[in-house]
């Protein structure tokens, strides 16, 4: 196999990558080098929300790659703009930074958060609660607002200030809020790389109400649940509160690298000329894809995307070999008696794509995946499951 010859000795070795070549798609049809054809339920990681090479999204892309391909922030251009708009016209957010992926999106809200602290609670009110168990990307200070140990352990020291609360724990946040000067929480409405753990509705709520009361502000990570993947645009609206930073990256771009931060109310006016910027942020291309996206993710898209859920889970739920399975919308993990790694092997042999989280097995599929699609897949990985 060449290009894996080619990858192993030239590329930085930072990935454990399955045995496979992906080489061309549609939908939710992906062929390897050799030519097999496979039935994708991982999406890229919950990027390609409409499947491989969606028409209506290859051509948006490619009318704004044949009119101009980027033009730098230092002037205007029309797809950043109407996207920023869309994006506050569905949320209700006031204003939105553009970067290139969920990290740098973090890195924006984490920014926006710590300015927030010193103006309005004085010097050092910088640090940020993180729920233990959660991922907000790979930079350093992501990183260390990520609330997992296996990812600090070689790039000590990391960017200070952020302490971590343990999930679904309200006492365990007032405690820190108290024993540290604060300005903010954050979290993931589902923890995804943390094992597809979608947090309490309580506890969420809980979390609002604490947030009003001491004036900390509330950054939702929805780098992964955003963009329709839970059932709703964000996920955060399956839980009815109102963060005051929204982060979101993976499914915007329909495959194409995109983050935004949508700044709410408290925050609208933190950010001055010059205090923030990326060069390829807001590119043209990137937004045009993410405008067709995004207006596609409508009420009957999303009732679609409840009703595969559903599916999945009636399906799963009590199968032979499967232990629990848990997430939300499309977003789902699934616990299996089998080792996770060996029931992606064998999905893989027959056909199936699927990745993990954890210890689970975690599905991701496209939004609108095609329902014979999804039927085949989760008959393979129920096969797969079997003792
Ligand atoms: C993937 C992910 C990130 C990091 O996004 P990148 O685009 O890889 O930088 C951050 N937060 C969450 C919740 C994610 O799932």
């Amino acid at each position: 196999m060449e290009i894996k010859q080619l990858d192993q000795e030239y590329v930085a070795p930072t990935y454990a990558r399955f045995p496979l070549c992906l080489t061309e798609g549609k939908g939710a049809r992906v062929k390897d080098d050799a030519g097999r054809e496979y039935i994708d339920l991982g999406t890229g990681i919950a990027v390609n929300g409409f499947g491989f090479s969606d028409e209506e999204w290859v051509g948006a892309v490619t009318a704004q790659l044949n009119k101009l391909q980027h033009t730098s922030n230092l002037y205007y251009s029309e797809p950043g703009a109407k996207l920023a708009e869309q994006l506050c016209l569905r949320t209700g957010m006031k204003k939105v930074f553009f970067s290139n992926s969920g990290a740098e999106a973090n890195e924006c809200a984490i920014k926006v958060a710590r300015k927030y602290g010193e103006k309005t609670k004085g010097a050092g009110h910088t640090t940020i609660i993180t729920l233990k168990d959660s991922f907000h990307g790979r930079t350093l200070t992501t990183l260390a607002a990520t609330g997992q140990d296996v990812f600090h352990k070689d790039f000590l020291p990391l960017t200070s200030g952020f302490v971590h609360a343990e999930a679904n724990n309200l006492e365990d946040v007032k405690r820190l809020a108290e024993e540290n000067p604060c300005c903010a929480i954050m979290f993931e409405v589902v923890q995804g790389e943390g094992g597809v753990r979608p947090l309490k509705g309580e506890f969420l709520r809980g979390l609002e109400a604490f947030a009003r009361e001491k004036d900390l502000l509330l950054i939702a990570d929805e780098v992964q649940t955003g963009n329709g993947r839970t059932g709703k645009l964000y996920g955060y609206m399956n839980f009815g509160i109102c963060p005051d930073l929204v982060s979101t990256a993976k499914g915007l771009g329909g495959g194409l690298p995109i983050g935004a931060t949508m700044l709410g109310e408290r925050v609208e006016d933190i950010l001055a000329p010059g205090m923030h910027g990326s060069t390829f942020g807001g590119n043209p291309v990137c937004c045009a894809g993410a405008l067709n996206i995004l207006s596609r993710v409508d009420d009957a898209l999303l009732e679609g995307v409840v009703a595969r859920s559903q599916y999945i889970f009636d399906e799963l739920t009590g199968a032979e070999g499967i232990r629990s399975v848990s997430g939300l919308g499309l977003m789902i993990g699934v616990e299996c008696e089998k080792d996770a790694s060996a029931v992606i092997d064998g999905c893989r042999e027959q056909g199936v794509l699927v990745i993990k989280a954890k210890h689970k097995v975690r599905l991701l599929p496209a939004l609108n995946i095609d329902w014979q699609d999804l039927k085949e897949g989760i008959r393979v990985l129920k096969e797969v499951c079997k003792a």
